[in-house]
């Protein structure tokens, strides 16, 4: 684009325009003194008009030629158009550089961008934190160590197009990280995005099949074993039948068992995320829970005592999803106990937090302590404790953190009791819902210990 020499108005002055303004002033200054020195002559009555005539003459024609003669305006264009245009790839470059820039900032994830001679002109917050980067504009392969990021950025600005890639970050935790490599205004655009959490769900989900399969398929496969017997070998035996079909009724039972477990868990699952909204007597649910577990502890000939039920405790919370958690504490507490045992629920209501957590799991100092679940909803406001302590074999300190996983049963060598390796996982999800704690003290040869602490319902909450 052809640049006027003029100075227009919201437009800076080019230098042939300056140049003009500049001789116009001295000839304007010239003018004017000859004015006023004629002037003088004439007052005087020394003045020769036709010599002045001559002055005036030459004095125009210099001072033209001057204005226009001495510059090549050509020339002159010339320049101004290259400065121009200099200034003008200046502001562009300026312009895009902000823009990319600002691009980066904006997305969430970690992304950079890498200019002309691979250094790393802009990153995010999230790609500064994740490869730890120092100083200004740092040389792409000085901050990043990833091969394959590297060979992505480099095929990129051979022209091979955007380039797609994944990688793991090993560290304490693996990290997982799928990439793009995309060129953009004669530089690369990288942004990754982080897979880990997806990654993890992913395994989990596996694992939890394979489990749960694994699970299912052994008492299955006993069942058809029993049915082969019964109708090969056994067919004539009733004494082998009875006892057959006594274990069958086990492994069914256990089945049963199973899926109920398994439902459970998907059911909580599926509203964890939404506090509960209803209001549930504690106290009336205990009740309830240990009458129903009566049978079940004079068959194994525990004694089960209960405290602090004379009054309502009124928690936030939905009734059934509370009671599964005090059915699976107590059961577990009795199916662990031994013949002549004695297990311990304990209610309190309307303490601070921090006194709930001791209360209901932070008694024995020599027992090993575990916090299941932390909530920061607990800390707030009036709570209630609820301590399930059994005479049991106890926990070892270091099968401690793994009490809540999915199938997880402590050293199943030392002889099972009926149990699906689900209850503590319910009881976790549970709390964890109802914005509340989950605590376990253990010591071996003492016993086992499990609270939960919740929040007071609104009313009661003062
Ligand atoms: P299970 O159905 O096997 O009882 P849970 O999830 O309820 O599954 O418990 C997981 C494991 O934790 C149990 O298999 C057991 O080894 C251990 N456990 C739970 N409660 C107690 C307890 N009161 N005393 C000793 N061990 C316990």
């Amino acid at each position: 684009m052809m640049t006027s020499p003029d100075a227009t108005p919201g437009r800076p002055a080019t230098a042939t325009t300056r140049k003009r303004q500049g001789r116009a002033r001295d000839i304007g200054v010239i003018v004017i003194a000859a004015a006023v020195v004629l002037a003088m002559l004439a007052i005087s009555g020394q003045v020769n008009w036709p010599a002045a005539l001559i002055g005036v003459v030459a004095l125009g024609t210099f001072t033209f030629f001057w204005f226009f003669g001495t510059v090549d305006p050509a020339q002159e264009t010339g320049e101004d158009e290259a400065a121009a245009e200099i200034a003008a790839k200046r502001a562009r470059a300026a312009q895009e550089r902000s823009f990319r820039s600002a691009l980066v900032e904006a997305l969430s994830e970690p992304t950079m961008y890498i200019d002309a001679q691979g250094k790393v002109e802009a990153a995010n917050a999230a790609a500064r934190k994740q490869f730890r980067f120092l100083g200004a504009d740092p040389v792409l392969s000085a901050v990043v160590r990833r091969p394959e990021l590297l060979d992505a950025v480099a095929a990129v600005r051979k022209g091979e197009g955007p380039q797609r890639f994944e990688f793991v970050e090993r560290a304490e935790t693996d990290r997982y990280f799928s990439c793009v490599a995309a060129p953009l205004g004669g530089g690369v655009l990288v942004s990754m995005h982080d897979l880990t959490d997806i990654k993890r769900a992913e395994f989990a989900r596996v694992d939890f099949l394979a489990n749960a399969s694994h699970e299912l398929r052994t008492p299955l496969t006993s069942l058809s074993g029993f049915i082969e017997t019964l109708r090969g070998p056994a067919r004539d035996d009733p004494e082998a039948r009875e006892r057959f079909l006594e274990i069958m009724q086990g492994q069914a039972d256990r089945m049963r068992r199973l899926i109920s477990d398994l439902l459970s868990l998907s059911r909580i699952e599926l509203v964890e995320h939404r506090p509960p909204e209803g209001e549930a007597d504690l106290a009336s649910v205990v009740r309830e829970v240990v009458e129903a577990l009566e049978p079940v502890a004079a068959e194994r000939g525990v004694k089960v005592a209960v405290t602090g039920l004379d009054n309502a405790v009124m928690v936030t919370g939905v009734r059934d999803e509370l009671a599964q958690v005090v059915q699976n504490l107590v059961d577990n507490a009795v199916k662990y106990s031994e013949t002549g045992g004695v297990v311990l629920v304990d209610l309190v209501s309307g303490v601070a937090p921090d006194a709930a957590s001791v209360r209901a799991g932070r008694q024995w100092a020599e027992a090993g302590h575990m916090s299941i679940v932390t909530s920061p909803g607990a800390a707030r406001g009036l709570s209630a404790a609820l301590r399930v302590t059994d005479s049991g074999p106890g926990i070892e300190r270091q099968y401690l953190p793994r009490l809540s996983e999915r199938f997880y049963r402590v050293d199943p060598g030392r002889g099972l009791r009926p149990g699906t390796g689900l209850g503590l996982a319910i009881v976790k999800h549970v709390v964890q819902r109802h914005r509340g704690e989950l605590l376990v003290e253990s010591e071996p040869g003492r016993g086992s210990a499990f609270g939960v602490v919740l929040p007071m319902a609104k009313a009661t909450n003062t």
